[in-house]
């Protein structure tokens, strides 16, 4: 989906915006020239008198009118320019001011989304995702295998390379799961967080929650019965392209919303969207946890990637 229906009117909103603002400011300046200088106004008046007075001419298709309409436009046009000029005022003074001059403000080049369109739709997705500031540091470029121990090494690096794949090839696996298990600090979250960066970077909405957080905002969103709030809230957790709930198991839960997180997990697979889950529970812990058809459902949908290893955090900590 990328975006939103309400994401996609802000957007076309903040160019309506943009446009209103330089057409106000252009409309004051030239408020200010026409006060300031009377020979600029004079000018102008007879720029709309010439084109009056060619009118005639130009509806009997005189031969050469047009051209000599066109000559003498310019002449006024150049005149006005120097005017300016003289008087100091910059040479696009009475221009309208683009933020983008490629697509004149309003975000599309021909049918084609402009670059700044795409540069605001990925700035939106960055804030929907809840993370922008951790993703400037946890990611693809940022990641290192200083810290991994070389037993576990080249399982490690067999791990980032499927992670890198299943970002590279996201659009072409509808539905692609990944489920992260393993002990504490071995660089599940960090993973989860460099595949959301590439996607975000691609133009995809992914949304990260911790589970706490996410378990947090399933209850809530329950018992709210706004249903704007609701509906929004619903429609970006089950059609946003790619859902990051880390480290499963941490929240409180009880039966109620536990059942809430097997309807979570059943939508979107229907809806063929991709999840990742972290966790350090095991399937028999998930099972008690949760419930027996949550795990089943989580083992037919989930391509399970488990990490080994100690916890990097204290092997950074001790070399550092
Ligand atoms: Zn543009």
């Amino acid at each position: 989906m990328a975006l939103t229906n309400m994401q996609y009117e802000a957007i076309i909103r903040e160019y309506n915006a943009i446009q209103d603002y330089e057409r106000q400011a252009l409309n004051d300046r030239q408020a200010i020239v026409q006060e300031k200088l009377p020979e600029y106004r004079e000018l102008e008046a007879q720029t709309a008198s010439l084109s009056v007075s060619y009118l005639k001419r130009l509806m009997n298709n005189e031969p050469g009118a047009r051209e000599a309409l066109h000559n003498e436009l310019e002449t006024l046009s150049a005149k006005k320019s120097a005017l300016l000029e003289r008087y100091g005022f910059p040479a696009d003074y009475l221009q309208i001011h683009y933020h983008c001059p490629d697509c004149k403000d309003t975000g599309f080049i021909g049918a084609q989304k402009c670059h700044c369109f795409r540069e605001r739709e990925i700035s939106r997705l960055y804030d929907q995702s809840r993370i922008r500031d951790v993703l400037e540091a946890e990611n693809f470029d940022t990641l290192t295998y200083d810290y991994y121990p070389a037993d576990a090494l080249s399982h490690y690096e067999k791990t980032v390379q499927l992670c890198k794949d299943f970002a590279e090839n996201f659009d072409r696996n509808p539905g692609r799961s990944l489920l992260f298990t393993g002990t504490v600090g071995t660089g599940k979250t960090f993973l989860s967080h460099c595949i959301a960066k590439s996607l975000i970077d691609s133009a995809h909405s992914v949304i990260y929650f911790s589970s706490v957080d996410f378990f947090d905002t399933l209850s809530k969103n329950v018992f709210d019965k706004s249903k704007d709030g609701l509906y929004s809230f619903y429609d970006d957790l089950y059609n946003c392209d790619l859902v990051i709930v880390d480290d499963l198991g941490t929240e409180l839960t009880n039966s109620f919303v536990g059942s809430y997180f097997f309807s979570f997990l059943n939508e979107r697979q229907i809806r063929r969207k991709s999840t990742i889950i972290s966790t350090n529970l095991s399937l028999n812990e998930i099972s008690e946890r949760y419930s027996e058809r949550t795990c089943s459902r989580i083992v037919s949908i989930f391509e399970p990637i488990v990490l080994k290893g100690q916890d990097l955090r204290i092997q950074k900590r001790s070399r550092n």
